[in-house]
């Protein structure tokens, strides 16, 4: 496989392929009978970091699945083997060399390579890295709603804690450092954040499970199955689809395939679409 390479001002944009996962567009989009298109169609959907480069610095937004993480609630995500580290090491990082890692939100398919299994314990991946979390999303596995997910904050997040490596973003979103802040982005779930980089001429943004495939451009009043408030996460990317649109953002979402990367168009009638970025290079990963 290939993954694309984004230099945008002073910005390296990779994407580190974890696997692609299949669901019947129905199952997705429970909700979207009313859409005009066929439902009953295989939708892919990508599973991966974006590995950015900036100022000597290296971050990943998003950490993916991870391997052999027990997750008996689905099959999709149970006790995975897939070659990530082997596919980052392959596009030139060592996960030493990682300064920071950025979670968008806490979701099972988001904070998994947060740790790696060493003899039967949990140790942080990325050893030397700084984590951060939306706050209201660690809260959600004290509630008795989060109890069923609990495991995702014993195996991923616990052992950050243990290691002082991770650091809390309050649910009012937080500028980080000059040219990184957090956005609150609620809906999908109540801490979501999407993540912002601003560039000498870009803005880029991360916007994790705002949406989950680009056919929420064109619909964007459709939310997926994973997400928790419909109603919010309909608000949510309908003004986030605005605001790229308006400013001509680069968009990074955590799930759309291909390039993976692009911004929002608009037609003559008013209809949004999904403009890929062509990527500065491609570079080959097993
Ligand atoms: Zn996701």
């Amino acid at each position: 496989m290939k993954e694309p390479i984004y230099q945008i001002d002073d910005v390296k944009v990779t994407r580190v392929t974890e696997t692609i996962l299949t669901l019947p567009k129905n199952i997705l989009y429970p909700d979207a009978s009313m859409s005009a298109e066929p439902m009953d169609e295989p939708l892919d959907l990508s599973i991966h970091a974006w590995l950015v480069q900036v100022n000597g610095k290296n971050i990943i937004v998003d950490t993916g699945i991870g391997n052999w993480k027990p997750r008996s609630f689905s099959k999709l995500f149970d006790q995975l083997n897939n070659p990530f580290l082997e596919r980052l090491s392959q596009v030139g990082m060592h996960p030493d060399d990682i300064d920071m890692v950025l979670l968008t939100h806490l979701h099972t398919d988001h904070v998994g390579w947060n740790t790696v299994k060493q003899g039967n314990e949990w140790v942080p991946t990325f050893k030397n890295a700084t984590y951060y979390a939306p706050q209201k999303d660690l809260e959600f596995f004290f509630k008795p709603a989060g109890e069923p997910r609990r495991m995702l904050f014993d195996d991923s997040i616990l052992p950050l804690i243990v290691n002082n490596q991770l650091r809390v973003i309050p649910k009012e979103g937080q500028q980080l450092t000059d040219f990184i802040r957090f956005e609150p982005t609620p809906g999908h779930c109540e801490g979501h954040m999407a993540i912002r980089l601003t560039t000498e001429n870009n803005e880029l943004l991360f916007t994790g499970d705002v949406m989950h495939h680009e056919f929420q451009v064109s619909n964007s009043e459709v939310s997926s199955t994973f997400c928790l408030d419909v109603a919010l996460a309909n608000a949510t990317r309908r003004r986030v689809l605005n605001d790229a649109l308006v400013n001509q953002t680069l968009v990074f979402p955590a799930h759309f395939r291909d390039s993976s990367a692009g911004k929002i168009a608009e037609d003559r009638n008013g209809n949004r679409m999904w403009l890929p970025i062509v990527p500065t290079q491609l570079i080959e990963v097993d």
